[in-house]
């Protein structure tokens, strides 16, 4: 039921008002209080009932915040948060995202204590009945949390997509009280997403990329469904790669090591040291948590201020992103990076094959180059690496591979692919 990123899918078929209720109620069972809020979505407001009635049958205390941004719930939360929110998926789909008071998601126990309540129906219901207490200011809040670490900006124009999503009112504002000339696109709250779909790549932000060249901006910023992604556009209108924006974040930060997976580019070497982790921005959020560091970014456009919250914050993110863009032009920061060509493919394979899969494949690149097994298999090679790993949600095995040389990471693909094919 729980992925990394908490439960999604379409409703009326994945997600209903009756598990809603119920995850409300288990959720409710982990909290004394429970602060929930929920994205743009048109069925948000319903599932926002059915959970908040879920988790005040079990005796919680509740406080509902409306629509606004998960980085906004997880950090207005004083005891357990949940956001219904499916993120960056199409206006069908829903979910719910619980979250700890410091900003990590729901650690495997939690996952699973919430999971067994759900599906047995252990939930132990109270009599007692706390008020719903609805909270106004929670964006304020963000806000002005985010305004005192920030820097005043004179010189920047930027144009803010928010994508009809939650953030579409928090960054334009925060922007426009940081000083900087602020130019909306799709920042009306509509979650029927009229703009454009709500995952910022380069293919949804044609109309930022064009808006940007044509206002003579200095930046555009795109985020997700829930705020808690933020894309760049330079001011030529290019599409920032992330791997390359989480160099901007690290000198900008003056990072000594940042947190990355194990499917980050090596651009990220020639500007800090780079710890790694297993893929999803809940997991480098774990390994900062344990093991501390400044700054944890994911190549999706997940970025993570500890300093402030173990939950990826878009906002904040579009904050910082501005400071950078005051002190010169983003892409002439970007060209002093080094290239590299990525290669990826998918292989078909099915759930039960994956395992058998991947240990013949980590036999077979035994001499390829240095193996690391962190997530999936990793080779270094001399010039170059490739990762296999399976898809934990699709009957998939997932290919990429990386070199400063096109060929060579063309090779390197091909060599995986000529393995994969034998072993499939
Ligand atoms: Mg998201």
């Amino acid at each position: 039921m729980f992925g990394t990123s908490g439960i999604r899918g379409v409703v009326g078929k994945d997600i209903t008002v009756e598990l809603a209720l119920n995850i409300g109620a288990a959720v409710g069972e982990e909290s004394e209080k429970l602060t929930i809020g929920r994205d743009t979505r048109t069925t948000g407001e319903t599932l926002e009932n059915a959970v908040a009635a879920g988790a005040l049958s079990t005796g919680s205390k509740i406080e509902t915040l409306g629509i606004v941004p998960t980085p906004t719930t997880a950090r207005y939360a004083d005891d357990k948060a949940l956001e219904i929110t499916a993120s960056h998926n199409p206006s069908e789909y829903n979910g719910f995202k619980p979250f700890n008071t410091d900003g990590t998601a729901f650690n495997q126990d939690q996952r699973k204590r919430v999971e067994k309540a759900v599906k047995k129906g252990e939930i132990n219901y109270s009599k007692e009945f706390n008020d719903e207490i609805k909270i106004e200011d929670a964006l304020n809040s963000h806000k002005s949390e985010i305004l005192k670490s920030v820097k005043e900006i004179e010189n920047t124009k930027v144009v803010v997509d928010g994508g009809c999503g939650a953030a579409s009112e928090i960054t334009p504002k925060l922007l426009a009280d940081m000083g900087c000339e602020v130019i909306t696109l799709n920042c009306q709250k509509d979650g029927r997403f009229p703009g454009r779909l709500p995952e910022p790549t380069e293919e949804n932000l044609k109309d930022l990329k064009k808006i940007v060249k044509d206002t003579d901006a200095d930046l555009g910023i795109a985020h997700d469904g829930d705020g808690d992604r933020t894309a760049a556009i330079d001011e030529k209108g290019n599409y920032v790669e992330a791997d390359k924006l989480l160099c901007l974040f690290a000198i900008h930060e003056k990072a000594e090591e940042v947190v990355a997976p194990v499917n980050t580019s090596s651009v990220i070497e020639h500007v800090t040291e780079v710890r790694r982790t297993k893929v999803g921005d809940v997991r480098v959020a774990q390994e900062l948590k344990e093991n501390g560091g400044k700054l944890g970014g994911e190549p999706s456009n997940t970025w993570i201020f500890p300093e402030q919250t173990y939950c990826p914050d878009g906002v904040l993110a579009a904050a910082k992103l501005c400071e950078i863009a005051e002190e010169g032009k983003i892409s002439e920061k970007i060209s002093n990076l080094p290239n590299y060509s990525v290669r990826r493919k998918n292989f078909k394979c099915e759930d039960g094959r994956k395992k058998e899969v991947m240990e013949k494949f980590k036999e077979e690149s035994k001499n390829m180059g240095k193996i690391t097994t962190l997530d999936g298999v990793r080779v270094d090679t001399e010039n170059g690496w490739f990762l296999v790993r399976p898809s934990g949600t699709e009957p998939y095995i997932r290919a990429t591979s990386e070199a400063k040389d096109k060929k060579r990471a063309d090779k390197l693909l091909d060599m995986v692919e000529e393995t994969l094919s034998r072993i499939l």
